[in-house]
Parts: C-alpha cells; sequence; structure tokens
C-alpha cells in the first residue's frame, strides 16, 4: 500500500522538530528527523578524531546508522549504541553540518530515509527532504524564520542548561550554519518548487502547528 509522506525542510532552528513532531502525533505518522541521521556520522568522526574528507569517506562503510522507535520515539544507533542524547552536543551540530556537504555521507544515509518512507507514513524532517530525498511527497513545506527569532529560541531553550552559549553565540552559530547548508553545491537547502512557505517569525509555536496540520490535511485529503 502507498504511504503518505510529508517533508518538512528550512533551516537550523525554525521549530520543524518541535512541530513535526507534534503533527506527527496528532495523525499518527512517524516522526523521521533526518538531522540526527548527519549527527550521528558527525560524532563518529569526532569521537575517532577525524577531519579529512578521505578519511571520513572510508570509515563510512563502519558506521552503521540505524533508527528504533521506542514508544513512538525516535532514537538514533550507532552500531548497538543509543547516541540520541550525544549527538546533541553543539561542536556535533557545527560538525554536521561538515560531514554534511560530503556527496558520499548523503548517499549512504539516502537508503535509510527512503527506506523509511517507502515502509510507514511519515514526516520527515531535514534540508532536501523535498528536493531529493522525497521529489514525491505528498505535501512538501518549508518552514523558515528569521535568524535573530530562531538564535532567541534556541536561547531561550538552552539557557536551562548549564555551560549555556550566549545569544550572539548561537546567533553566529546559526549564521555559519545556514550559509554552509544553503550553499553547498550537493542538496543545498532551498525551498521545492512545490513546496509551501510558512514562515514563523510571528508566530506562536500553536499557530505554527495549527498551519501546519491545516495544509497536510487540505492536501491529502485526510480528516
Ligand atoms: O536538523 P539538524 O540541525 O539536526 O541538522 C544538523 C545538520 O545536518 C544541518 O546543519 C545540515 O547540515 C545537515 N542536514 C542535511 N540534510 C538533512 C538534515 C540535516 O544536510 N536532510
Amino acid at each position: 500500500m502507498k504511504t503518505v509522506n510529508i517533508a518538512i525542510d528550512g533551516p537550523a532552528g525554525a521549530g520543524k522538530s518541535t512541530i513535526a513532531r507534534s503533527v506527527a502525533s496528532e495523525l499518527g505518522y512517524i516522526y523521521v528527523d533526518t538531522g540526527a541521521l548527519y549527527r550521528t556520522i558527525a560524532l563518529y568522526m569526532n569521537e575517532n578524531g577525524m577531519s579529512e574528507t578521505a578519511d571520513i569517506i572510508n570509515a563510512l562503510d563502519k558506521c552503521e546508522v540505524g533508527l528504533k522507535y521506542i514508544d513512538g520515539q525516535q532514537r538514533v544507533f550507532l552500531g548497538d549504541r543509543d547516541v540520541s542524547e550525544d549527538i546533541r552536543k553543539p561542536e556535533i551540530s557545527m560538525g554536521a553540518s561538515k560531514v554534511s556537504a560530503i556527496p558520499e555521507v548523503r548517499e549512504h544515509l539516502f537508503n535509510v530515509q527512503k527506506k523509511m518512507a517507502e515502509e510507514n507514513d511519515v514526516i520527515m524532517d531535514g534540508r532536501d527532504i523535498g528536493t531529493v530525498v522525497l521529489p514525491d511527497a505528498d505535501v512538501k513545506i518549508f518552514l523558515t524564520a528569521s535568524a535573530e527569532e530562531r538564535a532567541n529560541r534556541r536561547y531561550k531553550e538552552l539557557a536551562l542548561k548549564p555551560d549555556c552559549p550566549s545569544y550572539d553565540e548561537i546567533l553566529k552559530d546559526i549564521i555559519e550554519r545556514d550559509y554552509n547548508d544553503m550553499n553547498r553545491p550537493i542538496a543545498p537547502l532551498k525551498q521545492a518548487d512545490d513546496a509551501v512557505l510558512v514562515d514563523s517569525t510571528t508566530l506562536s509555536l500553536e499557530q505554527v502547528v495549527e498551519t501546519i496540520k491545516k495544509i497536510i490535511l487540505d492536501k491529502t485529503g485526510v480528516k
């Protein structure tokens, strides 16, 4: 049976994961966070002290990245180790942005993403889901917000944790990752021609969830 595939792309910190998770649980779809896959490769490279592209490409065979769903929550595995928390460190964000520009890394992760979408009704978020991974997705959304607003949200989220970076550091990181993601030659971050643009700069989380749910329900005809 054909599965329902929904693609949500957009820059770092636009709220894709929070919104996709919420809409997926309401509609009974599986939420696939593809950034976690790139982060896992970056974690492996980081822990093994690798920074040269050739070394990274040679190590890909050993880098078994897998997704499992435990109580409906995505967990990401490197071999049989659950790395779901370790991949969230700030240095891994920048590492993921760097390894994601390597074509062999993208190819390595392409099949994991494709298989998930073939076997399940999914809401998949990332940078190239509507353009490359699921070009025939039933619904495509490009979710964005100003860099300042995205930095502001991330800062509020991290402010409760020890070693929180400053607002300026977060903003700098966001601008640098946007630049890397939009300017890489392969699968750059961009809005697919047939994607619906949602700018969340002045919207609350609830408003964005409602907006995106409405777009999905209108396009899929699901009630
Ligand atoms: O979404 P998240 O911020 O976790 O993604 C980490 C990095 O992985 C991004 O900055 C981007 O470089 C890369 N990525 C990608 N393609 C995707 C998802 C993430 O290139 N589909």
